[in-house]
């Protein structure tokens, strides 16, 4: 059986009703919990089919999927007289090599994947050859094992400190991916630790005003994220089961 819109629709849906029970249990307000979809495994016309049923933030995890989805996505909105730059926003997700953050910069609104400081002034300088103020998370390694990319969190308040003073960055939060699991639970130690995190930067007035989302929660565990926090999940798989 063929994905359809009519199936996303059904998945945007059920996200929804998740997201809302998630937040009833905490105590917190849906309007606070944005649903990023993740595109990186499907064909364009999925992509258009969410869009066209009002999934405006969109992630890619990978910097060549953010710069053939963009374009087929811009050609797609013109088609029907729609502003590319007025509809969707991309999320830069994933790893992010220091060569590549000229054409991220030309695509995205947000890093979430920031995982180092030289990675951090080069987004700088080239922000600021744009004149604009990018909007980036560092990525925290929250899962006590061996990750690839992600800052320590014993390590993540100095770099916060350091990232927030560059003039043309503005550092809006947190990010974790948890260890994949069938187990919704295992995810949650690894929320708390970046939700105490963020919570220790706030005090610290790292990033100022600026500085308030945590992006956490991926399709396995999206419901334990939003009890712990987030303000920003990334859902891939969930939006395209069948
Ligand atoms: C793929 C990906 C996601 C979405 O994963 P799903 O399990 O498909 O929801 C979220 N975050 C990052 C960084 C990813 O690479």
């Amino acid at each position: 059986m063929a994905l359809t819109k009519a199936k996303i629709e059904r998945n945007i849906r059920r996200i929804e009703e998740n997201v809302q029970t998630a937040c009833a249990k905490a105590n917190r307000r849906p309007e606070e919990v944005s649903i990023i979809a993740v595109t990186k495994t499907v064909e364009f016309e999925p992509v258009s089919w969410l869009v066209d049923l009002g999934m405006t933030e969109l992630g890619e995890s990978r910097v060549q999927h953010l710069i053939t989805r963009g374009q087929e996505l811009a050609e797609h909105l013109r088609r029907r007289r729609q502003q590319p730059a007025r509809v969707v926003r991309w999320h830069m997700i994933g790893h992010l090599q220091r060569n590549k953050v000229k054409a991220v910069l030309d695509r995205s609104e947000i890093i979430h994947s920031v995982d180092s400081l030289r990675l951090a002034e080069d987004i700088n300088a080239r922000a600021e050859k744009l004149s604009r103020r990018i909007s980036v998370m560092l990525q925290i390694n929250c899962s006590r094992e061996d990750r690839k990319f992600g800052i320590a969190v014993g390590a993540a308040t100095h770099l916060g400190e350091l990232v927030s003073t560059l003039a043309n960055i503005r550092l809006v939060g947190l990010m974790t991916m948890a260890r994949l699991s069938d187990d919704a639970e295992a995810a949650r130690p690894a929320f708390i630790r970046l939700r105490e995190l963020y919570e220790e930067m706030r005090g610290d007035k790292i990033g100022g005003d600026d500085f308030r989302h945590l992006s956490m929660g991926m399709s396995q565990d999206y419901q334990v994220a939003v009890e712990e926090g987030a303000t920003m999940l990334r859902i891939g798989s969930a939006l395209f089961e069948e």
